[in-house]
């Protein structure tokens, strides 16, 4: 069995990615999907980053 998935734009910068992570990094509450790339400089020192999850693309 083969697993076939679409790589999805993170919505912060674009790139089609396999893996977003769902967070918040603003005040306003809004949930994002970024890859791995964007999260961390994202979440580094923010107070109002929150992880919300891992979503993988396609499935
Ligand atoms: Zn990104």
């Amino acid at each position: 069995m083969s697993t076939r998935s679409q790589p999805k734009p993170c919505q912060h910068c674009s790139q089609a990615v396999h893996i977003r992570y769902g967070i918040q990094f603003e005040a306003t509450g809004r949930w994002w999907l970024v890859c791995p790339t964007c999260w961390d400089p994202l979440s580094r020192n923010n107070p109002f980053c929150r992880y919300g999850g891992t979503w993988k693309a396609g499935g």
